[in-house]
């Protein structure tokens, strides 16, 4: 199920969906913010991505890495606070051993996690288990990789429900970084902001492409 690879150009279509689709997730991601953190995660993902829309638009990429290096500058300088570095280092990251690739298929995405799950891990030294997006992005970079040959449909659907079973598995994780660090054991019961954030942008990634296919 789901389209084999994307163009260039296709590619940045579902850059653009997925902004689109991240700014109307704004009051979920406030309101998981809200329960263990300050609140602005969903103000901040918002604006973010409101970015990256406004940045694909006015200049189309050529290549997916100069793809992942707009939206991860967009969202860096546009979002502030932890998740604005969090996830612009997760997209600049990514774009590391892309340099010249002009098609997305599961090859590219297995490398555009790991390497940007790496980058994450580099500038941020949250490790799994501390609560933060790096719970939901590690088991996706993994499955992704599994999943390195499939068609991209497939290969996104896989490694969107691993996030999803990893932001999950947050609930149960007493916050080890992070403003929800302070609140200690009381973080318990409650899903990390950006690990809904991680999940929701491979589950819109993975949307577009498995209905891109019915579209032909
Ligand atoms: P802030 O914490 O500055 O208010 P946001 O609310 O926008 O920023 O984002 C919070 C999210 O950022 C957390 O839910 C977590 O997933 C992520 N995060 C925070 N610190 C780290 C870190 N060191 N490594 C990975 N992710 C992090
Ligand atoms: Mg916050």
């Amino acid at each position: 199920m789901g389209k084999a690879e994307l163009t260039i150009t296709e590619a940045t279509t579902m850059f653009l969906y997925v902004a689109g689709r991240i700014q109307d997730s704004q009051d979920i991601l406030t309101q998981a913010d809200q329960a263990i953190g300050d609140g602005d995660h969903g103000v901040g993902m918002a604006r973010g991505f409101a970015a990256v829309q406004a940045k694909l638009e006015a200049s189309p990429p050529a290549t997916v890495a100069d793809l992942l290096k707009t939206t991860g500058m967009a969202l860096l300088t546009s979002i502030g606070g932890a998740s604005g570095v969090i996830f612009g280092t997760l997209f600049r990251g990514g774009a590391r051993n892309l340099t010249g690739v002009a098609i997305l298929n599961s090859e590219t995405l297995s490398l555009m996690l790991t390497d940007g799950l790496a980058a994450v891990q580099e500038r941020g030294k949250a490790n799994p288990g501390d609560k933060t997006m790096v719970d939901a992005l590690t088991p996706a970079a993994a499955k992704a990789t599994e999943m390195a040959g499939a068609s991209l449909g497939e290969a996104l659907q896989a490694a969107a429900e691993a996030a999803r079973l990893g932001m999950e598995a947050t609930k149960d994780m007493v916050a080890a970084t992070g403003k929800a660090r302070a609140l200690g054991p009381r973080s318990l019961g409650y899903a990390d902001p950006g690990a809904l954030s991680m999940y929701l942008i491979l589950n819109f990634m993975a949307q577009y492409v498995t209905s891109a296919e019915s579209l032909g």
